[in-house]
């Protein structure tokens, strides 16, 4: 950043609301864009420009009356610039435009980190997470986060990538994974594991069940007719208990559990085929499992999916930044 304009080319002004005639400073795009801006507005975003504006800025050899506005000229691209006043102007705060692309957002961000402006750098982070860019690339999102320090995007996007992307067929590439280190990679690689584990233990120990859970049919141990599955701790109507469930319902229990273990997401629960092998392995038990038992099995599998949707979230990424 430097207040001589080094261009030969004739600026452009900016578009509304940066071609205020009243301006008292012009902040000049890399590419000749004149934004024509107040600095009273940019010292309560930015503690660099309240410091610079406080220094006698010597005026620009295009400014012909003392009284018109100081050029700024900075490195930042219009497109850059635009936005990053966007997110200053107090009425704009809500309503600025979405970026094309996650390269867009990320130069904004650098911007509001290089000037100091932790407000507009915290409106751009939600902004990013709130975007596609998260959903469908979380890979990408992860690497930016990991080179950027943002160590809560970072979490949110291995989060994501454990949820959709495919890691056991190693074609989940981006190009953005040159640019990081591989401990950040190994970083990510553990922290699906951990979720691997976490997910599969889910199935092991069903005491995360809630107390009314509705679920008596596979936990209470009144299946005389049954072959018991062996005893497992959940929660059933009387609170933390060893339930000895039929042998169907353990044998679901193990096979969803291997699953999860491979492909840890919620979308494993609710698509097992292990759900329809377990229905007709109930209807084919007791009077209470043909009668009771796909209602509770199919409880109990929304119940399990969601509980699988809260790993990723309660696992933690190990971060260096
Ligand atoms: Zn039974």
């Amino acid at each position: 950043m430097n207040d001589v304009y080094p261009e030969q080319q004739e600026p452009s002004p900016a578009q509304p609301p940066f071609d205020d005639p009243n301006a008292d400073v012009i902040l000049r795009s890399s590419d000749g864009v004149d934004f024509y801006t107040f600095k009273i507005i940019l010292s309560l975003a930015s503690p660099v420009f309240k410091t610079m504006f406080s220094l006698r800025l010597p005026r620009d050899a295009e400014s012909i009356s003392p009284s018109s506005p100081h050029v700024v000229t900075v490195t930042e691209s219009s497109e850059t610039l635009e936005h990053l006043l966007l997110y200053c102007f107090p009425r704009s705060s809500s309503s600025t435009p979405s970026f094309d692309s996650l390269d867009d957002g990320v130069a904004v961000a650098e911007a509001a980190a290089k000037y100091d402006m932790q407000g507009v750098l915290g409106h751009v982070k939600e902004r990013l997470v709130a975007s596609p860019f998260l959903e469908t690339d979380p890979i990408t999102f992860y690497g930016v986060s990991c080179r950027k320090g943002w160590k809560a995007e970072a979490q949110l996007a291995a989060a994501r990538a454990v949820e959709v992307v495919e890691f056991g067929c190693m074609d989940h590439y981006v190009p953005e994974l040159e640019n990081i280190t591989a401990g950040a990679y190994y970083r990510l690689l553990r922290y699906r594991l951990d979720c691997c584990v976490a997910s599969k233990k889910l199935l092991e120990n069903l005491t995360w069940l809630p107390k009314a859970s509705g679920l008596e049919a596979l936990l209470d141990p009144h299946h005389r007719s049954c072959v018991s599955g062996g005893g497992i701790k959940a929660t059933g109507s009387r609170g933390q208990t060893t339930a000895i469930p039929p042998l169907w319902f353990c044998e679901y229990l193990k096979g969803t559990g291997e699953e999860l273990f491979v492909q840890p997401r919620a979308y494993t629960v609710m698509d097992s085929d292990l759900y329809h092998a377990a229905l007709l392995k109930a209807s084919q038990g007791c009077q209470t499992c043909r009668s009771r038992g796909a209602q509770a099995l199919t409880r109990f599998r929304n119940l399990c999916a969601a509980e699988v949707s809260k790993v990723a979230f309660k696992v933690k990424l190990e971060f260096k930044s």
